[in-house]
């Protein structure tokens, strides 16, 4: 556990079951960091767990996506709950009678009823969902999970419709955020960043393993190239094959690339070393010419900041930032362009549209719509005008609304 600091009032603790490589691990890594530095006592603990159970809550995650088929919430209710017990019995003597429990997605939602047991307020905080899942999926959810809502004392959740039809008292809306002076947003310059792409290789190597990650790439990226980026987990969802699918559609001068934490690392997620293996293969499989301006990167978390640095430089080197989910509970990696002025193409699903007006801070399309897609892409690399004018709207929209210091108001609010 990240131990709460001594302080003011009663301790916050947060539960997830990863450190890294995706959403909220960064907003817990912020958040805990923020409140250390204010004196506010807020913990985080990430729970550890056997394959099999991170292979049920995986297929938890594609169910709130409205993917996958019910049934395995019949074969992996055991594995799920039993595993759940084991860890409320190993945290037991570290969680304070007056704590107040904030638990992170499905991963440990079961542990609610536990928590209620006890007395500690608990909440149960939502980060995924999807605004179109059938009415089948979403009865078998909510029925798995119903003793664990009752058991909570508010649902805080980024998008409402991601919990139509659920039976919960209590819901709060709170949208994720951004910490700007954390090393994945703070301002770098250009020889910096062209430091950070030293490091990772993509300006220098032909396909290498480095400190900073793994790269794949038949060419380096030039100098002065138009950079498409997306940077996501290695997951069906992110729609990463629909990138790559349409490279040989886009300005030729363009250079895709494609970023996402190191699969290995991340341990609740144990589809992305398949999912990654399937980028490679596609990468193979595209015609030379093309091939030579598509670029891999697997990056090693293994030195937190260092990693949230190459993320940062890959965000500044891109010219056009996208983002083509299939489903998307939010979406940081939007916010953290939008934040340094990038122009980003993003997909209307989820809680992206919350961020993205179309053509007022970026460009929306559909998720699959290749046609779309490209067009959008290909106006942005030829307009300097409308990247700059989307990039300028981009950035006051998070300053508006998607700040650390707004989403650290929200969790003190459970402490009265
Ligand atoms: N990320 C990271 N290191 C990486 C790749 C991604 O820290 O090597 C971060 C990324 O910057 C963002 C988060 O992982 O903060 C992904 O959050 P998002 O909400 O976009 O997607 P999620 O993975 O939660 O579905």
């Amino acid at each position: 556990m990240r131990e709460p600091v001594a302080g003011v009032g009663r301790r916050l603790i947060h539960i997830n079951t990863s450190d890294r490589g995706g959403g909220v691990a960064e907003i817990l890594d912020n958040v805990t960091r923020h409140d250390e530095f204010r004196g506010h006592p807020t913990g985080w603990m990430v729970i550890d767990a056997s394959d099999e159970f991170f292979a049920v809550t995986k297929g938890l995650h594609h169910l709130f996506h409205g993917r996958e088929d019910p049934s395995l919430l019949e074969d992996g209710a055991k594995e799920y709950r039993d595993v759940l017990e084991d860890v409320s019995v190993l945290i037991e003597s570290e969680i304070r009678q007056d704590d107040i429990l904030v638990l992170h997605d499905p991963q440990t939602l079961g542990l609610a009823s536990w928590a209620a047991q006890r007395g500690n307020p608990v909440y149960w905080h939502c980060h995924i969902g999807t605004l179109r899942s059938s009415v089948e999926v979403r009865e078998a959810l909510w029925n798995f999970f119903a003793h664990d809502l009752r058991a909570v004392d508010a649902v805080l959740v980024t998008e409402p419709g991601f919990l139509q039809g659920a039976q919960i008292s209590r819901v709060l809306v709170v949208h994720p955020a951004i910490d700007p002076d954390a090393p994945k947003n703070v301002r770098i310059d250009a020889a910096d960043v062209a430091a950070h792409l030293e490091t990772i290789g993509t300006n220098s190597m032909t396909g290498a393993v480095g400190t900073a990650g793994r790269v794949w790439q038949d060419a380096p990226v030039p100098d002065h190239a138009p950079v498409v980026l997306q940077v996501s987990r290695w997951d069906p969802l992110k729609g990463i094959r629909d990138v790559l699918r349409v490279v040989e559609h886009l300005d030729p001068r363009v250079h895709v690339v494609v970023a996402g934490p190191d699969p290995a690392e991340v341990l609740d997620d144990p589809e992305g070393v398949d999912q990654l293996d399937e980028a490679l293969q596609q990468l193979h499989e595209l015609p030379a010419p093309i091939r030579s301006r598509v670029h891999l990167i697997a990056l090693s978390a293994q030195d937190r900041d260092l990693n949230a640095l190459h993320v940062n430089a890959l965000q500044r080197r891109a010219d056009v930032v996208v983002q083509r989910s299939v489903e998307e509970g939010f979406g940081l990696t939007i916010t953290e362009a939008m934040f340094k002025g990038k122009p980003v193409v993003a997909t209307r699903t989820g809680g992206i549209p919350r961020q993205i007006k179309d053509r007022v801070n970026g460009l929306l399309v559909e998720p699959g719509d290749d046609e779309a897609f490209i067009v959008a892409v290909n106006e942005l690399v030829a307009d300097e005008g409308l990247r700059a004018e989307l990039g300028a709207a981009a950035e006051s929209s998070v300053r508006r609304g998607y700040l650390i210091d707004r989403l650290v108001r929200n969790y003190d609010m459970l402490r009265k």
